[in-house]
């Protein structure tokens, strides 16, 4: 059998006419060199933005079954106008939807997860020698519903196609050569990392370094997938995402080893988030229980929760959310704070999430003083701090957000 890859290429790569042609010439040229080709690509440019924007004029509320209808057609546009232009130059290709794919799920609308890929269509199509162009961030559910597996999820279809399929690897197509270790649109000497682990990269990920939906890289460790992140607009090497057996292996390429020594990879940060808090609740036990079960069934993710013993017989309670998750959010805390008469509940939208990343970071006290130390020179407040084996955030004010980025690279001379 050929060998097999899955390429997946981003919004920004095919968002206009030229850039879907350049993409084919790429995908055709894997042709060229001997090997089965499975394409996932996103909605053309800010399409589904686009999207959302006319969903909202109608309807401020839109339901979360139109949103997926809606929402999906965006990359069926792009699948059927790559297949075009890969058939053009005169190759056998075919565009699938998600459903068509195969591509079971959960039947949570707007934020589905993969449950199965049944690969049968795919395998009989690669068999008939074409290349296959699959629509990234949809699937169906048992009901024959058509589901998104929430913005950004193309990274994940491709790594769960790979996955099902047993690819050696899984290629990221985007707009920038690889995973940085801050983003480069902010803080202009960031510096691209060659190879990075998947706990490490997760972390920038879910911290809003922008580069991958977190759930493709929990998917990708889970399947010891390597990950390839690369530029469509260039032959670079790109960021490899993989594991590494010995934990200092990546270190090692340093020329000032020092064996033990704590390395901070990146800097990330996260505006997309708003913070909810829930003010004078009873302190007695099960309310947290019942707020957080309550946030988990209506399939809230919380991040960052706090809570502080203020007074003797109640507390504050507040955590994150993400921005887009708020509306939900609040309305399932307000009808908890009712129901424990808690006095009441406000939130905000002014905040962003800053974190240094790296492997035994909470251990290291110096990382932590230096980290606090360039917020306090820029007189900037820190609203909330929590630390994980591998990350460090604070919570601060959105407006100066970037300047702290700026700023926290050049104190950790990255
Ligand atoms: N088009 C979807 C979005 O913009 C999915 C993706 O780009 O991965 O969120
Ligand atoms: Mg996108």
């Amino acid at each position: 059998m050929k060998d097999l890859v899955v390429q997946k290429y981003g919004g920004t790569s095919v968002g206009t006419v030229e850039k879907i042609k350049r993409v084919a010439r790429r995908i055709v040229a894997q042709v060229d060199a001997g090997k089965q080709v499975v394409v996932v690509v996103s909605a053309m440019g800010d399409s589904t933005d686009e999207l959302v924007n006319l969903a909202y004029e109608i309807n401020p509320t839109p339901p979360s079954r139109e949103m997926d209808v809606l929402l999906a057609t965006g990359e069926q546009v792009s699948i059927a106008l790559l297949a075009m232009a890969i058939q053009t130059i005169g190759y056998k290709v075919i565009s699938l939807t998600g459903a068509q794919c195969g591509i079971k799920t959960s039947d949570v609308h707007k934020r589905a997860r993969i449950s199965e890929i049944d690969t049968n269509r795919l395998e009989k199509e690669l068999n008939d020698s074409k290349i296959v162009i699959v629509a990234g961030f949809q699937g169906i559910d048992e009901n024959h519903e058509i589901t998104t597996l929430g913005r950004g999820g193309s990274d994940t279809s491709a790594v769960a196609l790979a996955a099902a399929l047993r690819a050696d690897c899984c290629e990221i197509y985007t707009d920038v050569d690889g995973v940085y270790d801050a983003d480069p649109r902010i803080v202009p000497d960031a510096k691209k990392i060659d190879e990075i682990s998947y706990q490490e990269v997760l972390e920038m990920a879910s911290l809003g370094a922008g580069v991958l939906h977190p759930r493709s890289v929990e998917l990708a460790e889970k399947y010891g997938l390597p990950l390839v992140v690369r530029s469509s607009f260039n032959n670079n090497p790109g960021t490899v995402i993989k594991n590494f057996e010995n934990n200092n292996e990546k270190h090692v390429i340093k020329e000032d080893f020092d064996m033990e020594k704590v390395l901070v990879r990146g800097i990330a940060l996260d505006e997309n988030i708003a913070k909810i808090s829930i003010l004078e609740v009873p302190d007695k036990p099960g309310i947290a229980f019942q707020l957080f079960s309550s946030l988990a069934s209506a399939n809230i993710h919380v991040d960052m929760i706090v809570q502080n013993v203020n007074r003797t017989s109640v507390n504050d309670i507040s955590f994150t959310v993400n921005l887009d998750e708020l509306p939900e959010a609040v309305e399932v805390s307000q009808k908890f704070a009712f129901e424990v008469n808690a006095q009441k509940v406000a939130f905000d939208q002014g905040i962003a999430k800053l974190s240094v990343i790296g492997t035994g970071i909470v251990a290291n006290t110096e990382i932590a003083s230096k980290f606090f130390e360039a917020l306090f020179e820029m007189g900037i407040n820190i609203q909330t701090i929590s630390t994980s084996e591998i990350k460090m955030s604070c919570l601060i004010d959105k407006e100066r957000a970037k300047e702290a980025m700026v700023n926290i690279h050049k104190k950790f001379e990255l």
